[in-house]
């Protein structure tokens, strides 16, 4: 049988129904899928291991020859001990320290390891280590042959402990072994005998690069590539690298090929919507804002106006950091559509912000009919607002992902809003879109992405930044407190909550964890706080409290009936308070710098001086302290990304994750930023002239276009 990289898993020998069923739930559903599951790393058995550093926690193959064996039994259990000697560190001169391996419940390891220690038959052979050197163990057919171990080290006293590691014989074993990360439930030794049977009968029938890439960048033909990485025959990481980014170069290949392809599909939308921006409008506006806009603002409003006079869809990013002001360009926005008789639609992430947003609206749209849609809707209402949207009786919704529910249908929709665009996927993104006729889209996003990569990920939507805050903010100011410091804060705190101050506390945990018992949780803090802020008013919320609570609590906040807020991270995005002035975070080193700089946001949003105090938790880690330590040296939240992306590498700004932009499998935005602009490149030819795309790229064209036809309303 010969098997294609196309063949459904279940074509492998060894695959039966079970495997298939855990293969498909990790999404693996054919060869190729399985292929791409690339090992993590490789045993080298050609070359001999360094020393031991027990610092690096990796796995280490050791060799011994000349050990004791002994069995014992306790409780149910056969332990199988192994004492030899192996000589540490890379010498001269070597060191020898003592070695006890440990086997549960293997019996039959005995014999191997009896086998292997019983005298040679002939004296002069006796103790004769078979060669390391060649690799491909030369098979002497020797007895008392060493013996290889890959283990996690672990050092006990005066010796060290190998706890049932993998075991092979000096003969017959291959010169490097795989080493897959298990999927599922499914391990390492399963997976590599399954590539094995796979690469016993593969049959290179899919090329799924075009030729002219193949030889524009010198790549290898698929099938070569696959076995290069998966069965060396030598550990050479950098001939193993260089097979592997040609995968790299596909997977980045295809993701600019599906995003540039969407891209183009929205930017050339003709506008149906025509807007007339008369004297009547401008006053309209005027009217509605209270405080003087920034200059930043005013040029992004410009920028909206423009664009809704063109004579294609807007597609526009409105970005700026937290607090700098980017609501009210949405609600102008929105504002320019009702008085032009079109509806419009505010996408949130949460239901507390789509609340506030509704809130602050229904004082801003003064004279519009708005509407607010979310989870807790109860069906009636709901059914009513179905009703009114299509009626045309709504000017504006405000809602979370029940905007994007099938039956919210429109008269006009023409203008939406998606808030913190980076919390919604490109399908999220498009749902709402296929509401309406040629719809202008504005997004916004506080996730300051550096401007490299915003070329990279964006280019499709016209960016107007926000750079200066409103006149009149203070920057905040950040302070580490010691952990053995906090009764003493809370106790000061206490006196600043009396002097008028409103604080926000934030803990990572609504209740106690098992597996995070040395974090702080919110049932377990309550009665400390409540002792702490005795006589204060105090409002707590998490992602636990109901819808109508919850929005109770933080309109009793703002009000300044609670002073102080205790709270999970749930009013993380957009909750605006404009006098509250602090905000304390417990166990703060468990935040990414993002989410930190995002929660700060929360204070500041005045005139006030505003302060942030981070908690480290208990168990703090050095990455930890370092995140910590930016956090309080900058409140700039370009800054702070740049800086993330230094530490953590590509694919990881806190909250683009989430919608997939930069999760690759293999590829990495940053280490691999070459290849990812030779794609980019390359996609964008192929999109231009499609004949360069050969039979599998092809269809996998094919398949966008159908999708991008076809969006699914759930
Ligand atoms: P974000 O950009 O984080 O969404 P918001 O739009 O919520 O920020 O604005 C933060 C606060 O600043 C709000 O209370 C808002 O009313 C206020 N604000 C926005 N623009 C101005 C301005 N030009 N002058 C004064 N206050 C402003
Ligand atoms: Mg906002």
């Amino acid at each position: 049988m010969d098997l294609k990289l196309e063949s459904p898993v279940k074509a492998v020998k060894g695959v039966g129904e079970k495997t298939a069923g855990i293969f498909a739930k990790q999404g693996i559903n054919t060869v190729f899928d399985l292929l791409f599951h690339f090992p993590l790393d490789y045993i080298d058995f050609s070359t001999p291991a360094d020393g031991i550093d027990l610092q690096q926690k990796k796995v280490y193959r050791v060799e011994i020859e000349n050990f004791r064996l002994s069995r014992i039994y306790w409780k149910k259990l056969t332990i199988l001990n192994v004492n030899a000697k192996i000589s540490t560190g890379t010498g001269p001169p070597k060191k020898e320290e003592k070695i006890r391996v440990v086997f549960f419940n293997k019996p039959y390891l005995s014999d191997f390891f009896r086998e292997r220690t019983a005298p040679a038959a002939d004296p002069g052979q006796a103790g004769k280590k078979t060669p390391l050197d060649n690799g491909l163990s030369a098979n002497t057919g020797e007895k008392n042959s060493s013996v290889y171990l890959y283990g996690q080290m672990e050092k006990k006293p005066g010796f060290f402990q190998l706890s049932s590691p993998m075991v092979f014989s000096g003969t017959g074993m291959p010169a490097v072994q795989p080493l897959y990360h298990a999927i599922s439930t499914i391990k390492n030794g399963t997976l590599r005998k399954l590539m094995g049977n796979i690469f016993a009968v593969l049959e290179d029938d899919c090329e799924c690069l075009p030729p002219w890439i193949l030889e524009k960048y010198g790549f290898p033909a698929i099938a070569a590539a696959l076995s290069g990485i998966h069965l060396p025959a030598q550990y050479n990481p950098g001939v193993i690298d260089r097979l592997k980014s040609r995968f790299i170069y596909r997977e980045f290949l295809f993701f600019q090929l599906e995003l540039q392809y969407t891209r183009n599909f929205f930017k050339k939308v003709k506008r149906l919507n025509h807007y007339v921006i008369d004297r009547k409008v401008k006053q309209s506006v005027d009217a509605n804002v209270e405080f003087e806009l920034t200059a930043d603002q005013v040029k992004a409003y410009a920028d909206i106006v423009n664009d809704l006079k063109s004579d294609f869809a807007m597609q526009r990013l409105l970005q700026g950091d937290v607090g700098s002001g980017k609501t009210i360009i949405a609600f102008l926005a929105l504002l320019l559509a009702r008085e032009n008789g079109f509806q419009g639609a505010f996408l949130a992430p949460t239901e507390i912000l789509t609340n506030q947003h509704f809130s602050s609206a229904k004082r801003f749209f003064k004279d519009a009919e708005v509407e607010v849609l979310t989870g807790s809707t109860p069906p009636a209402a709901r059914a009513r607002i179905y009703e009114r949207l299509l009626a045309g009786e709504i000017d504006i919704i405000f809602g979370t992902h029940s905007l994007l529910n099938e039956n919210v249908r429109f008269k006009n929709l023409s203008l939406v809003v998606i808030d913190e665009q980076h919390r919604f996927g490109v399908s999220q993104r498009a749902a709402l879109y296929y509401k309406g006729l040629s719809v202008d889209l504005l997004v916004t996003t506080a996730t300051p992405i550096p401007r490299t990569m915003l070329l990279s990920l964006y280019n499709d939507l016209s960016v107007s930044l926000i750079e200066t805050k409103p006149r009149g903010r203070l920057p905040i100011i950040t302070k580490i407190v010691a952990n053995r410091a906090r009764d003493e804060f809370y106790r000061r705190l206490k006196g600043k909550v009396e002097q008028g101050n409103k604080v926000y506390i934030i803990l990572p945990l609504v209740e106690e964890s098992e597996f995070f018992a040395e974090l702080r949780s919110i049932e377990k803090e309550t009665p400390y706080f409540k002792e702490v802020f005795v006589g204060l008013p105090m409002g707590i919320v998490s992602g636990r409290t109901p819808a109508d609570r919850k929005d109770k609590t933080l309109a009793e906040f703002a009000a300044g009936k609670i002073e102080i807020l205790v709270s999970t991270t749930v009013i993380e995005v957009g909750i605006d308070v404009k006098d509250a002035t602090i905000i304390v975070i417990e166990d703060a080193d468990r935040y990414g710098l993002s989410q930190l700089h995002q929660l700060r946001g929360r204070v500041g949003r005045g005139g006030q001086q505003s302060f942030c105090y981070l908690i480290p938790s208990v168990n703090i880690s050095e990455s930890g302290k370092q995140r910590l330590l930016t956090t309080a040296s900058t409140d700039d939240g370009f800054k702070i990304a740049e800086i993330d992306l230094e530490m953590r590498g590509g694919g990881i700004i806190t909250g683009l994750e989430q919608s997939g932009y930069l999760d690759f499998r293999i590829g990495d935005v940053k280490r691999d930023r070459e290849v990812f602009a030779a794609a980019r490149r390359d996609a964008a030819s192929m999109l231009q002239d499609e004949s360069l795309l050969n039979g599998h790229s092809a269809r996998f064209l094919e398949q966008v276009k159908q999708k991008t036809r076809s969006i699914n309303f759930s």
